[in-house]
């Protein structure tokens, strides 16, 4: 089984001591790639360097809506759109977006959101939306870049509200609240996504799904979205994991990533083919 997941922070200090030992039991459990959300381009370089360390982690660059207050500034959008072309292992922009739980600053996150978008459109890149208490004006904005593709990540929406997002051609991803028994409404909303559409992630570190929930979240742990997911919608697991995965290689476009990368660095490129030789585990 072959899981990605797509939006993780490992960068944040939860992870300063073991994270060889996270990486071990995250190739265990199948995962074969992590997207790495960035939260303000001060994490870039912390992101490469893991990188570097791990060629199945790819990147991603941007600032979150409930960081816009502290770093949004004029010069961001240029230098987020130079980060993001200054490494091929970028593979989307975010996460961005609207957080408007507690937010005084609705304007200006919504300001930081249509630059970034209008990068995405810019460089062909899909962006990962953080969307909470804010899905109507979300949606409203995402409609002026009708050419953004993206995914809707950890998502808890109800399903009037999965279907916007659906009809403007976006990706949605379950995370961990899935697995908790009072989503009744996310249970709901991940009946109607298409198969097609559908993505995973454990956000990370936040969120551990259940039977970890309260404890530091790790990648490993996205196969208890993955577990639950099936149950919801009546499948079984490996056809998630199956489904998920080609999803996550076609949005965030990881089939062209060994020769990306080849060109970036042989060496890493090398790693990398090594790394996804790795004994899988058995259906
Ligand atoms: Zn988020
Ligand atoms: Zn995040």
């Amino acid at each position: 089984m072959r899981l990605v997941d797509t939006h993780v922070h490992i960068n944040f200090p939860d992870y300063g001591q073991d994270l060889t030992a996270v990486r071990r039991r995250w190739q265990e459990a199948g995962v074969c790639r992590l997207i790495h959300a960035c939260v303000t381009p001060e994490d870039f370089s912390k992101m490469q360097a893991i990188a570097d360390q791990f060629p199945e982690v790819s990147l991603a660059v941007g600032v979150h809506p409930l960081n816009t207050a502290e770093f949004w500034q004029e010069d961001s959008a240029e230098q987020i759109s130079t980060l993001a072309q200054s490494d091929p292992r970028v593979v989307a922009i975010g996460e961005t977006g609207l957080d408007f739980y507690k937010a005084e600053n609705q304007r200006e996150q919504i300001t930081a959101f249509q630059h970034q978008l209008r990068i995405a459109e810019e460089l062909n890149l899909p962006v990962i939306i953080h969307c909470r208490d804010s899905a109507q004006t979300t949606y409203e904005v995402l409609k002026d870049f009708p050419r953004v593709r993206g995914v809707m990540h950890c998502w808890a929406g109800n399903p009037v509200e999965t279907e916007w997002f659906l009809g403007l051609g976006m990706y949605i991803s379950f995370s961990g609240i899935i697995t908790f028994k009072n989503a009744k409404q996310v249970h709901e909303s991940c009946k109607i996504v298409p198969s097609d559409r559908l993505l995973i992630e454990t956000d990370c570190p936040f969120l551990a799904p259940h039977p970890q929930r309260g404890k530091r979240n790790e990648p490993a742990l996205v196969q208890y979205v993955a577990q639950r997911l099936a149950e919801l919608r009546n499948t079984e697991v490996w056809e998630i994991a199956e489904q998920t995965t080609n999803n996550a290689f076609t949005l965030f476009n990881l089939w062209s990533r060994e020769q990306v990368l080849y060109a970036h660095s042989p060496s890493l490129a090398r790693k990398e083919a090594e790394y996804l030789s790795y004994p899988q585990p058995a259906r």
